[in-house]
């Protein structure tokens, strides 16, 4: 597994193994569909989680939507050798390589879709005493790709204004 630009190369899954390698292809940009999704899902996952917060349980909730919308092409096919529609890819690969592919978009799109996010709650808390702990977090996106770009961060410092 590894990925360069956009492009995630992953062992093959597919039935019969007929390919080398198979390659995932993320879009250039987030779609709004999917961003306003992650959105819900990183709130949805603020509230439900409380203390127990941390970045592999917010993957149980925005996983699924990058799955969903950060895939521009795969190379996956079916037992009779037809491509798989990005459409059916829950159904049909293995939990690791949805992972893995979930994995890797969090590390191009995190950054990206708890912008927003972090941005609503530092407007609404400026002059609040936590002021300081969300521009701290606004100022570190300096290398999305890097491990401390990702979205759990990011997110994790931004849930004191929701839940205190
Ligand atoms: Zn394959």
């Amino acid at each position: 597994m590894a990925i360069e630009g956009r492009t995630l190369t992953v062992e093959c899954p597919c039935p019969g193994t007929p390919h080398e390698v198979d390659t995932v292809v993320f879009r250039a940009v987030m779609p709004l569909a999917g961003g306003v999704a992650g959105i819900s899902a990183m709130i949805e996952a603020v509230k439900a989680l409380g203390e127990a917060f941390s970045g592999i349980a917010l993957a149980g909730y925005i996983f699924p939507v990058y799955l969903a919308h950060a895939i521009e092409s795969w190379t996956f096919t079916d037992a009779a050798g037809a491509p798989v529609p990005l459409a059916d890819g829950d159904r049909v690969l293995p939990f690791p390589v949805k992972y893995s592919i979930a994995d890797a978009a969090d590390d191009l799109f995190g950054a990206e879709i708890s912008s927003p996010l972090v941005q609503m709650i530092a407007r609404s808390s400026a002059a609040g005493p936590t002021a300081s702990s969300t521009s701290r977090s606004r100022g570190s996106g300096a290398s999305r790709r890097s491990r401390s770009a990702r979205s759990s961060p990011d997110v994790s410092a931004v849930t004191e204004p929701l839940t205190g």
